[in-house]
């Protein structure tokens, strides 16, 4: 961890300049990259990450994107202010919205979702001094205060590979297959395994390193939370298959070429981790308690909801639009379909706004969004997403694929005069009507539409275990009590009470 350099507000040129050519081990195509900002690859999705901490920076977006104001000469970021009332909640909510706008919902793992997860922790970090561990309670917070002042970006692997799931993390062969501490030294730990998923660690500062899978007795050296440079030596980054560098057009491909935020298997080849950025050590509740006793797991997932709602809302958007083109939306059917389109819409957003209204004291002066919204809205995720895609996909008809191969064909005389004459409608010219049908295959059926589906059913954790935390913060009690009170207004022989 270097000094705080202090260099806020954080332009998009600081980010580029902070990451190009560090050093980072990233490897794709069989090959290391030497410079991930120009890689194609990567470097579109650094280019809109810029534009994130460009707009942040702007002086006009000073009262969305920043606070402590008055305090301050040069204001923090707002994704890392704790909120301490539900109106803080709410400027928080178009702060991140404002950037979810950027890159319309389409990057999960933008630099407000771990910082997110920082602020949940620090939102009741006593958790993290339980068992006698005051040290571990300070360096989470000069961390915070490192990462704030800074703005960096952070993401997170908190899940183990599959390998192998009906086992424990101590009982795979060979035992350090998962990301887990093999050294203790004076100065800090050897982290030696790998973990996934890592969304964005490519692209990013740090990568946080938690585990929110059970863990068991025996699994105590992964039982861990720190945080490390992405260039740290003995880091390993393995990036799936780029659909960016795959675009050939960003006419033909407009969302794969900007927004592959890429995800990749993190390996830590014996990475040095200093004592000042581990967090919990070998400390089995702890490492769970970290979830849900702080506002952690609410926080970067509300985060996670106001994202998901702005790319509901692309794809409503999409959805007028092409029933307009097609000269069918004044059809009942089609009426109908649009119909339960928005319920699922409006109900998404109906469960944000919740979070919010009804938010609870979390720690000493802080307040998180209300989990049951949160967690309803998570465990419905996995269902409504693939269920309006095919809603969308349904309106939309052949007309996804009946379009030219690709831009080029456009500038040949012979092949336009044919496309002008019959992709087209009335009021939408064939240029922009394949512009509209290219937009939205790239976010029903494209490759990098088939990740965006995947990660929306995943990246909260597995459907069934969604389901079953929100069967825990479900408050069943009024339904007992009214159960109770039904029956006894009858006896066995029907008597009324
Ligand atoms: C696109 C994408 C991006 C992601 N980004 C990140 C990231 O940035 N950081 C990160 O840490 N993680 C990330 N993840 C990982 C994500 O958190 C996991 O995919 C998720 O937690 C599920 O774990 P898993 O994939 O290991 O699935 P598993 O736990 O192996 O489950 C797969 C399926 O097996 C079955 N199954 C497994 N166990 C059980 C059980 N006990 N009971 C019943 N059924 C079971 C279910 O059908 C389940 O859906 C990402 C995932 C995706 C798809």
């Amino acid at each position: 961890m270097d000094a705080v350099t202090k260099i806020r507000p954080r332009t998009g040129k600081n980010y580029i300049d902070a990451i190009k050519g560090d050093g980072r081990k990233v490897f794709i195509d069989g090959e290391e990259v030497n410079d991930v900002t120009t890689h194609p690859a990567f470097r579109e999705a650094i280019k809109t990450t810029a534009r994130l901490y460009d707009i942040a920076s702007e002086p006009a977006n000073r009262n969305i994107m920043r606070f402590n104001l008055e305090a301050s000469p040069k204001p923090i970021n707002r994704i890392w202010q704790l909120p301490k009332s539900e109106n803080d909640l709410r400027l928080r909510r178009s702060a991140v919205q404002k950037w979810s706008e950027v890159t319309f919902g389409l990057m999960g793992r933008s630099p407000d979702h771990v910082a997110a997860f920082f602020c949940g922790w620090m939102m009741n970090s006593d958790v993290f001094e339980q068992n006698g561990g005051k040290e571990k309670k300070k360096y989470l917070e000069n961390f915070y205060e490192y990462l704030s002042e800074n703005d960096y970006y952070v993401t997170y692997t908190i899940i183990p590979p599959q390998i192998d799931r009906s086992k424990p993390m101590h009982q795979q062969s060979p035992r350090d297959l998962y990301a887990g501490v093999v050294k203790e030294k004076d100065n800090g730990i050897i982290v030696r395994g790998a973990q996934m998923l890592g969304t964005g660690a490519v692209l990013s500062d740090y990568i946080s390193l938690g585990q929110i899978t059970p863990i068991q007795p025996g699994d105590e050296d992964h039982a861990i939370n720190f945080a490390v440079a992405c260039n740290s030596p003995g880091l390993k980054i393995y990036s799936r298959r780029s659909y960016a560098s795959a675009a050939n057009s960003t006419f033909d491909y407009p969302l794969s070429s900007q927004f592959d935020e890429t995800d990749s298997l993190v390996v830590f080849d014996d990475v040095f981790v200093p004592w000042e950025q581990v967090f919990v050590y070998r400390d089995l509740e702890i490492s769970k308690d970290q979830w849900w006793k702080t506002a952690a797991h609410s926080m970067g997932n509300h985060q996670a909801q106001i994202r998901f709602v702005t790319k509901l809302r692309l794809i409503m958007g999409l959805a007028k639009r092409i029933t307009e083109m097609n000269g069918v939306n004044k059809l009942p059917a089609v009426k109908g379909i649009l119909g339960e389109m928005s319920s699922y819409a409006a109900m998404v957003e109906g469960l944000l706004d919740a979070q919010i209204s009804n938010c609870s004291i979390i720690g000493k002066e802080f307040v998180e969004p209300a989990r049951q919204p949160l967690y309803a809205a998570i465990a419905l995720q996995s269902k409504v997403y693939p269920k309006l895609l095919n809603l969308l996909r349904e309106l939309c008809g052949g007309g996804l694929i009946q379009l030219p191969s690709s831009s080029t064909d456009f500038k040949n005389p012979q092949i336009k005069i044919d496309i002008d004459r019959y992709i087209q409608s009335p009021g939408y010219p064939a240029d922009e009507r394949v512009k509209l049908m290219k937009l939205t295959w790239d976010l029903v059926g494209s490759e990098f539409a088939g990740r965006q589906e995947q990660y929306e059913r995943f990246y909260a954790g597995p459907p069934f275990a969604t389901k079953t935390r929100m069967e825990s913060e479900y408050n069943f009690s009024e339904g007992e009590r009214l159960v109770d009170d039904v029956l006894a207004t009858y006896d066995i022989e029907g008597r009324k009470k």
